[in-house]
C-alpha cells in the first residue's frame, strides 16, 4: 500500500467509525447511510488511491475539473453537485451519473431538454435553500419549490432521487427542517426521496437528523488546496 493509500485508509477508517457510532446512537442502520467522497480539487493520483481502496463514486464541484477526472477514470463514477451553471449542462449530462444541484427553473428545462434530445437519464437531485442568502451556495428557495418538483417529474430523464443541501455550518435545526421536507413532499408525491446532508464536520448531526447520503472530503482526503 502506497503512503497515499495507507493515508487514506487511515482517515477512511475514522469516518467509517465516526459513521457506526452516530448510527448506533441515532439507533440507525449503518447501511442506510451511504458514504459520498467528495474529490474537487483532488489530483488524480488521490483518486487512483481512493479507487485502490474500493470507492467508486465521487462527487465533483466544477464541471470542467469532474470531466477530466471521469475521462481518466471510465470505470468510476462521478456525480456533479455543482453549482451548476446553464451552459455547462450538456457536458454535466454527458460526463456526470447524477446531478446533484438542481435549483432553478431554468437550468431544469435546459437539463430535461438536453437529456430528451441526447436519449440519457440522469437521476437528479434539487439542491434546496431554506435559509436564504445565509450559505450563497445556490439552492431552490421554498417558494419555488414545487415548480421545480412539477418539472422534474413531468419528463422521465430526469428521474428525482431527493433533496441536497449545504446549510449554514453548526446548524443542526437545519438539518431538521431539511427532514421535514423530505417527509412532506414523499408524501405529497406518494414516492421515496432521499436526503443528501451533512459533510466532514457535521455528519453526526446529519445522521440524528435521517440523512441518506453524506458528502465528505477534507475528512478524507485531507485540507484541499485552493490554488484552483
Ligand atoms: C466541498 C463540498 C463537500 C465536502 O465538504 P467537506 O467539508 O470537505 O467534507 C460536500 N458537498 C459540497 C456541495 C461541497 O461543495
Amino acid at each position: 500500500m502506497s503512503p497515499l493509500e495507507a493515508d487514506l485508509q487511515a482517515n477512511l477508517n475514522d469516518i467509517r467509525s465516526r459513521i457506526a457510532q452516530a448510527c448506533q446512537a441515532a439507533g440507525r442502520d449503518l447501511r442506510e447511510v451511504e458514504l459520498l467522497p467528495v474529490s474537487k480539487f483532488q489530483s488524480l493520483e488521490a483518486i487512483r488511491a481512493a479507487k485502490a481502496l474500493g470507492l467508486t463514486r465521487f462527487g465533483e464541484n466544477y464541471v470542467q475539473e469532474g470531466t477530466a477526472k471521469a475521462l481518466a477514470f471510465p470505470d468510476l463514477e462521478f456525480v456533479i453537485h455543482g453549482p451548476l451553471q446553464r451552459n455547462k449542462a450538456k457536458p454535466a449530462l454527458q460526463h456526470f451519473h447524477e446531478i446533484m444541484c438542481v435549483d432553478r427553473l431554468d437550468l431544469a428545462l435546459r437539463l430535461a431538454r438536453l437529456a430528451q434530445e441526447m436519449e440519457l437519464t440522469r437521476p437528479t437531485w434539487i439542491q434546496v435553500d431554506l435559509w436564504g442568502e445565509a450559505t450563497k451556495m445556490g439552492g431552490c428557495p421554498l417558494p419555488e419549490l414545487p415548480a421545480l418538483i412539477e418539472t422534474l417529474s413531468a419528463g422521465s430523464h430526469l428521474p428525482l432521487q431527493g433533496f441536497m443541501a449545504i446549510p449554514p455550518p453548526g446548524s443542526s435545526r437545519a438539518f431538521t427542517q431539511l427532514a421535514y421536507l423530505r417527509g412532506d413532499w414523499q408524501q405529497r408525491l406518494g414516492k421515496k426521496l432521499r436526503l443528501s446532508m451533512g459533510m466532514s464536520d457535521d455528519l453526526e448531526a446529519a445522521i440524528a437528523a435521517g440523512t441518506d447520503q453524506l458528502r465528505i472530503g477534507s475528512a478524507l482526503f485531507g485540507a484541499r488546496s485552493t490554488a484552483q
